[in-house]
């Protein structure tokens, strides 16, 4: 079977493209009502409940006749993974999405944020951004392959993991026990892509190719406790305080990653002629960074935490009793760390900082971190290419995110992997992510099908 989509699809690459309205509406909708069954299936994490998305996608697979394996990493908890058969000598594409949500109790929505519901042009709904919009289109476009009935010169693969908003369970389990159920040479995964200026049209792609590694730890301090009308020099507090002064001070120094080179250099064209100027003074600096440019830059505390290893305190306890002296007193400290930079360099940097070998400086839990992804290599410039048909003139921009996402663990695995969700979006609707009246466009549905197709038919269909 040959449907009419992959038929225009197939003429087009070559030359302009004309959308083929009906196959497209088609599938835009039918994206739409995968959206609508997952938002609606409630994975709120914790507890997670993927089985019932799991359960869902496989439904749909077995009804398009294709294979699945499901694995299971905590009761009620799992992940799914499909694979397109396709010959030749590259390792395969995989499409990743999670199924878990993060929960919105507590949060004022002005709709029942677990049912889609459509107003003004967008649609609303627990993990419509984050990541369930993905999961749909990603969904539809590995279907429409399969029914295309096209050759594929590699494998592509559709995976759907859990338990990503809490430190990714559902993804490790797959690498842990089927890693070749997820090898492959490239993946693409959530943050990023397409985003929508205010009038409506997509001024800038964005690709996530890597991320700061998240990292905690805790201070504690001790002290001879005793009736605080008689203070001793050795105190709890005062000591734990001397130290956060310390580090409060401190600043990590400022340095270029390959990917925050990429970053500044293309994100300079998007930007008002001041920043534009210092960023791409920065992304062409050599040795030394100027320091006017930098300046400028370090004003903006989102650009900043980009140029900086980060640590912040974050929790403070200390003492029993107000008329007692304290025993002990912690503090917690939240890093986010340069990809290339190791927990161990800053708890190093932490210890010589404090100059105290009296606080103690524990690093708390194991989050994982990974390299970066190439900027540029065979198949990520093949997807560029498709954004350059796709929308014609606009800035491709690396970026390294100060959060952490499932594709640390796959960047691991030795798979190249980027942060590219399909839907077109706002910056302002990036942010309801995890937020109140989270929300999509309507067409960044149909739009993100488009695109998806495009971006598989590149990479993957034998021509
Ligand atoms: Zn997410």
């Amino acid at each position: 079977m040959f449907n009419t989509f992959m038929l225009l699809l197939t003429t087009a690459l070559g030359g302009t493209f004309a959308a083929p309205t009906s196959d497209l509406d088609t599938s835009a909708a039918s994206a739409r009502k995968f959206l609508q069954e997952l938002v609606e299936l409630n994975t709120t994490n914790p507890p997670g409940g993927e089985q019932r998305a799991v359960e869902l996608v496989a439904k749909h697979l077995k009804d398009a006749d294709i294979e699945y394996e499901i694995t299971e990493f905590a009761p009620g908890r799992q992940n799914i993974t499909a694979r397109l058969k396709g010959q030749g000598p590259e390792k395969p594409v995989l499409l990743i999405a999670h199924a878990d949500v993060v929960g919105a109790d507590g949060q004022s929505w002005s709709v029942d944020p677990h049912k889609i519901s459509q107003r003004d042009g967008y649609l609303y709904g627990r993990g419509v951004a984050d990541d369930l919009g993905m999961a749909a289109v990603n969904l539809e476009v590995f279907l429409q392959l399969k029914h295309s009935g096209l050759s594929l010169r590699r494998d592509v693969i559709f995976a759907l993991t859990g338990d990503e908003e809490s430190g990714g369970g559902g993804v490790q389990h797959v690498l842990r026990n089927k890693p070749e159920s997820l090898a492959a040479a490239i993946a693409f995964n959530e943050l990023g892509g397409p985003m929508l200026g205010d009038d409506g049209n997509v001024r800038l792609v964005s690709l996530q190719s890597a991320e700061k590694t998240y990292k905690d730890f805790e201070l504690v301090t001790h002290g001879k406790t005793g009736h605080a009308s008689v203070p001793l020099a050795d105190n709890a507090i005062y000591r734990l305080a001397r130290a956060l002064d310390r580090i409060g001070k401190f600043k990590f120094p400022a340095r270029l990653l390959p990917v925050t080179r990429a970053y500044f250099a293309a994100r300079a064209a998007v930007e008002p002629p001041v920043l534009a100027k210092a960023m791409r003074a920065l992304a062409a600096s050599k040795g030394a960074l100027p320091a006017p440019a930098l300046k400028i830059i370090e004003a903006d505390p989102i650009l900043s935490a980009s140029l900086h290893t980060t640590c912040v305190a974050t929790v403070l306890s200390g003492g029993t009793r107000v008329n007692a002296l304290p025993a002990e007193a912690k503090a917690s400290l939240n890093c986010r760390i340069l990809p290339d930079e190791s927990g161990e360099d800053v708890q190093r940097t932490l210890t010589r900082l404090v100059g105290d070998s009296d606080v103690e400086i524990q690093p708390i839990g194991v989050f994982g971190k990974s390299e970066p992804s190439p900027v540029t290599g065979v198949d990520i410039d093949q997807a560029r290419v498709v954004i350059a048909q796709m929308w014609p003139g606009v800035p491709i921009i690396p970026f390294m995110s100060l959060g952490a996402t499932d594709s640390r663990y796959l960047r691991q695995a030795g798979t190249a992997s980027y942060g590219m969700n399909p839907l077109p979006m706002t910056e302002g609707d990036m942010r309801r992510a995890h937020g109140v009246d989270e929300r999509i466009p309507v067409a960044s549905l149909r739009t993100g099908v488009e695109f998806l197709y495009k971006l598989m038919y590149a990479l993957a269909v034998k021509n």
